[in-house]
């Protein structure tokens, strides 16, 4: 099976291309099940996402492909819900989605990962922001509201590199994900990105294997082109380090499937 749970739509304000356009390229790819996780609305960095009027639309859109493209793969409807404390809507919490994906994109309120803001890493000691990094992946893990973990070490996207050890820093978020029963993203969009490699890095995910995390796909296309890209490599990559399964949800239950 093939399964990829991470991709936007043009609602983000942040993607191209039409709901149609991503499936149709999924399908084209081989992809068994497909899901659209778009940036859930949050009453902060509104500029990056859909707003709470959308998500109706939004899950129109998701449901419409659901019916249309019934016979030739199945999508699953969820959110990427920015894990930022104050900022959590239970509009989003509590919607009846497949999934949440659960993401770290602002540390103290700094959009690390966006290049409009990439200045301030200048001034920031690496060290400390890696720390805090992972301590947000940890603080979201124990919440216990989402389902997956995205991209848990995307604070390398500009090649920002600590000197403490990284393993070191990542494993109390690893063992929170591994207590709060959750799955773990191997998403590639790393891979398009400065750091050149997937989140997590293969060192990360071999240690998430030794804790016992299942894992699951994720391209993070923002445009159906990047539908399926380095789907091999990732593959490759998860059963180098022993993996063979991969998990789905639907109506937030897992399922866990041979890849
Ligand atoms: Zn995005
Ligand atoms: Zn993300």
């Amino acid at each position: 099976m093939r399964i990829d749970l991470h991709s936007h739509t043009t609602l983000c304000n942040h993607a191209e291309g039409s709901v149609d356009d991503f499936v149709e390229k999924a399908i084209e790819n081989g992809i068994d099940i497909f899901a659209f996780s778009d940036h859930a609305p949050m009453d902060f960095d509104p500029t990056y996402r859909m707003s709470f009027e959308e998500m109706a639309l939004y899950k129109e859109l998701v449901m419409d492909a659901r019916q249309k493209y019934m016979n030739k793969i199945e999508i699953l409807f969820g959110y990427e819900v920015d894990y930022l404390p104050g900022h959590m809507d239970e509009r989003v919490l509590k919607a009846d989605v497949d999934f949440l994906i659960g993401s770290v994109h602002f540390i103290n309120k700094w959009g690390f990962d966006n290049p409009e803001f990439i200045g301030r890493y200048e001034h920031e000691d690496i060290d400390v922001i890696w720390q805090k990094y992972f301590d947000l992946i940890e603080a979201m893990a124990k919440t216990k509201l989402f389902d997956i973990a995205g991209h848990i070490d995307l604070i390398k996207v500009f090649i920002f590199m600590p000197k403490k050890d990284i393993l070191e820093m990542a494993m109390p978020a690893l063992e929170a994900i591994k207590e709060a029963d959750m799955v773990l993203e191997l998403n590639v969009a790393g891979y398009r990105k400065p750091c050149e490699e997937p989140y997590p890095s293969p060192q990360l995910l071999q240690a998430a294997f030794d804790l016992g995390i299942p894992i699951t796909f994720g391209s993070d296309a923002h445009n159906p082109e990047q539908v399926g890209l380095y789907r091999q490599e990732a593959e490759e990559l998860a059963r180098s380090i022993g993996y063979t399964q991969c998990a789905y949800f639907t109506n937030r239950q897992r399922t866990m499937v041979t890849f």
